[in-house]
C-alpha cells in the first residue's frame, strides 16, 4: 500500500508504518517488519543495542551474555571448557 490506512497520508522511503498513527502501511509490511526486528535481535548490533537501551547496562550485558550462554549447545560449551583448561595448564605449567 502506498498511503496509510487510517490517515491516507503518502508513505515516506522505506517506512514500514505510518509515523503518524503507527499503524503499517499493509499486512505484508507487518511481516517484514517483524522479520527485521527478529533478525536484528539475533545479530551482535542488536544485541548491543538492546544493552545500550536497557536503564541498566551492566546488568543487561550480564543478562544477555547468561542467556547465550544458556542458549549455546553442551558441546560448544565442553569445547570452550577444555580450550580454558588447555590454557591454564599452558600458562601454570610455564609459570
Ligand atoms: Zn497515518
Amino acid at each position: 500500500m502506498k498511503n496509510c490506512p487510517q490517515c491516507g497520508k503518502p508513505r515516506k522511503g522505506d517506512e514500514f508504518k505510518c509515523p503518524e498513527c503507527d499503524v503499517f502501511y499493509s499486512q505484508l509490511d507487518e511481516i517484514l517488519y517483524e522479520e527485521q526486528l527478529r533478525v536484528e535481535k539475533d545479530t551482535l548490533k542488536g544485541h548491543i543495542k538492546a544493552i545500550l537501551a536497557a536503564k541498566d547496562r551492566k546488568q543487561a550485558a550480564i543478562d544477555d551474555l547468561t542467556l547465550i550462554w544458556k542458549n549455546t549447545p553442551l558441546k560448544t560449551k565442553i569445547t570452550l571448557w577444555t580450550i580454558f583448561a588447555f590454557v591454564f595448564a599452558l600458562v601454570t605449567g610455564v609459570l
